[in-house]
């Protein structure tokens, strides 16, 4: 899993911005005393005053440019995903975080090779290549078979088809047909493909313009069950006409040679301790994927977590004040690959018994320009930033004053979801026409509005404070039984089945 394909200069080049990022530390500042603890109102002038002064001027740009621009895509397990982790520990320790630390854990590697589908009938092309990229999780394989158009893959195109799946190569278009009610994951529509009987699966990107959108075929540890790869719009479009037109059987042969095996990636965390045994945390996820530079996702998040984490590391060096909760930033790893970092740190909490200490977590993936909050199935969240989100307006930031209390998965929010923990979100415009790139070689440096990120980041940082300094809130962690039927609520019931974790009654 290690073979480096990055240049030598490059990780010398990369090995430098460490040291730099180490030398331009923060120095020590005065130490920390205990304070009263304080008022509601003052905690929320405090919080308001603390994003007013951040959104004046941010380190975003300072940051892109080493993370995305140098390191680039950071795949877990691999040098690339190493160095970012070594990146941004020796940013959050120069912030003068507490506790910065490394949290390693397992993973199944994952490392891309060749992908190939080609055409043996018709006769008229035979011997035509279409262009695919292979899904994360995929391993060396080679198939032959029938072609079949399996629309979006979800369930119930499935069960239509009956057996006709079995032994074909599917096609399956991203996303779900119109009015469906819920987003089908391609994970779901993997396990459903190859439940179905076929032996290849073959993703259609869902608009044209794009280039090929990859993703991970399997949440688990466990390789994906049959050979899936991806194609842009136009190629899948071609290959459905070519399928709705052929009077007889359109055969490919399908081809992949990825590289799977143990490895193991690291979550970067650091702590702004507070005097409560309480926490909130806020994360993003490090680590991207291969094609492009993981500018959007998740450099964005990332950039924005570290920034939110060096304003109010300096706000508390310079103020010595404390909040009542430990504010928490982490950056996991492995997220692409299936949630591995966030996973093993819920998993590990649980183990140590320490779970209860988180209060609140905010999870930034794929961020833009600041428009309002999210509080997941949480009405009384509403009630809670209400205020916050009015001084925040007073402040200058374009705010809803709505809280967003819609549910999803897979992030690094999930694992804590599952848990009732409370799980907060900020809601944002990305730059225009940036979206489309997602999980594509297009998603690089200039897919991000730096301006925006600090702004985003000032936002995040009043939010924490708030959060972190409130004598009251309202936010209780949900009992197992709540969960489960706030899940089931949220339209999460069929999602987790099929990804082996629903675990209630
Ligand atoms: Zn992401």
């Amino acid at each position: 899993m290690n073979s480096c394909k990055r240049s030598l200069a490059l990780l010398l080049t990369a090995a430098s911005l460490l040291v730099s990022a180490c030398h331009s530390a923060v120095p020590g500042g005065p130490p920390v005393a205990a304070r009263a603890p304080l008022a509601q109102g003052q905690a929320l002038a405090d919080a308001a005053g603390i994003a007013r002064v951040a959104r004046q001027g941010s380190t975003v740009a300072e940051n892109a440019h080493p993370l995305i621009d140098v390191i680039g895509g950071r795949m877990s397990g691999q040098p690339s995903g190493d160095l970012a982790q070594e990146f941004v520990r020796g940013r959050l320790a120069g912030y003068g975080l507490e506790e910065v630390r490394l949290e390693r854990f397992p993973l199944l590697g994952w490392e891309r090779g060749p992908a190939a589908l080609v055409l043996q009938a018709p006769e008229a092309l035979h011997g035509r290549e279409i262009s695919v990229l292979s899904l994360g999780h995929v391993g060396a394989a080679t198939v032959t078979a029938p072609v079949l158009d399996a629309g979006h893959g979800t369930a119930e195109e499935l069960a239509a088809l009956g057996d006709r799946a079995r032994g074909r190569i599917v096609l399956v278009r991203v996303g779900q047909p119109e009015g469906y009610g819920r987003s089908v994951h391609r994970t779901e529509k993997l396990t459903l493909a190859a439940a179905a009987g076929a032996v290849g699966f073959v993703m259609i990107a869902p608009e044209p313009g794009t280039l090929v959108q990859v993703g991970v075929a399997t949440l688990g540890d466990e390789p994906a069950p049959i050979p899936a790869v991806a194609a842009n719009f136009e190629t899948g479009s071609w290959l459905l006409r070519i399928l709705a037109s052929a009077p007889g059987p359109v055969v490919a042969g399908l081809t992949t040679g990825n590289r799977m095996g143990p490895a193991e990636a690291a979550n970067v965390l650091g702590d702004l301790r507070g005097t409560s045994g309480e926490t909130v945390l806020a994360g993003a996820h490090l680590d991207s994927w291969d094609l492009g530079t993981g500018a959007l996702d998740n450099g964005s998040g990332t950039l924005v977590v570290m920034e939110a984490a060096r304003i109010l590391s300096a706000h508390v060096l310079r103020t010595g004040e404390q909040p009542r909760r430990t504010i928490r930033f982490a950056l996991w790893m492995g997220e692409e690959l299936g949630l591995y970092g966030s996973r093993f740190h819920v998993a590990e909490a649980l183990r140590r018994g320490t779970l209860d200490e988180y209060r609140a977590v905010l999870n930034l993936d794929m961020v833009g320009a600041p428009v309002g909050f999210g509080a997941m199935d949480r009405p009384e969240a509403a009630a809670a930033l209400r205020p916050l989100i009015h001084e925040l307006r007073a402040a200058g930031f374009a705010l809803d004053t709505a809280v967003a209390t819609g549910g999803g998965l897979y992030s690094d929010h999930q694992p804590f979801l599952l848990e009732g923990i409370p799980i907060l979100s900020m809601q944002s415009r990305l730059k225009e026409g940036a979206g489309r790139f997602y999980h594509s070689a297009g998603d690089t440096r200039d897919k991000i509005d730096e301006a925006d990120l600090g702004e985003a980041a000032a936002a995040v940082a009043g939010l924490l404070w708030y959060l972190a300094t409130a004598p009251d809130l309202p936010l209780p962690r949900w009992t197992p039984a709540e969960t489960g039927r706030r899940l089931e609520r949220m339209g999460l019931r069929d999602p987790l089945e099929r990804g082996g974790e629903w675990r209630w009654e």
